[in-house]
């Protein structure tokens, strides 16, 4: 088609009856990936961790600093958390919580996934004596809190040792892994941005 005056103007119409007519595709409510700070974690970690997961996932981030406020220096059991994390998400919603330590849980792996929500358990991050607020600890935790983002999203553990979906069991594995999916879980990440219906045509 060419697109000469008459034809800009055609189109113009045609889209404007569309929009009128709530045809257009609009932004439908979208899922918030609630990002539960528990203790006092530093101010540059958070941001960091907040602006990787906006990145890589797409979803509208929102840091919540009370999630429990009376625990804030001793440990909580996984499943106290868990509870406490999934009461604060709406339907479509999925969380990540971000603590210095846990109860109980074996120290296999740095986050770990239960229903809509993970969890990043930060002093195992620095098990091997690397500074808190070192550049290096904060990349972990941001490799991490991606992991556990994906987890509870719904994706799936990934066998590829440079994709940010797999599971690392040392630090030396962590390091090496990547603050990206790759190729084939970005497919899916996107399979899933359709299935939430971030984006569809109103009715
Ligand atoms: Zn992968």
């Amino acid at each position: 088609m060419r697109l000469d005056g008459i034809n800009l103007l055609a189109c113009g119409a045609v889209l404007s009856s569309m929009m009128f007519a709530g045809e257009w595709p609009v932004l439908a409510e979208c899922p918030t990936n609630h990002l539960f700070v528990v203790g006092p974690i530093s101010t540059a970690m958070v941001s960091g961790i907040e602006y990787t997961l906006g990145t890589e996932l797409g979803f509208p981030v929102a840091v919540n600093r009370s999630l429990l406020a009376s625990t804030s220096s001793a440990a909580v059991s996984p499943q106290t958390l868990l509870m406490a994390a999934n009461r604060n998400l709406g339907d479509k919603d999925f969380g990540v919580v971000l603590i210095d330590a846990i109860e109980g849980e074996p120290a296999r792996s740095f986050s770990f996934a239960c229903h809509r929500t993970g969890v990043v358990v930060l002093e195992r991050l620095c098990s091997d004596g690397e500074a808190r607020s070192s550049e290096r600890v904060l990349k972990r935790a941001r490799k991490e809190a991606l992991r556990a983002a994906g987890l509870a999203l719904g994706l799936e553990q990934c066998p590829f040792p440079l994709c940010a979906l797999n599971e690392s069991t040392t630090l030396q594995e962590l390091d090496n892994k990547g603050l990206s999916f790759c190729p084939p879980c970005i497919a899916r990440l996107m399979n899933l941005q359709v299935e939430k219906e971030m984006l569809q045509l109103s009715k």
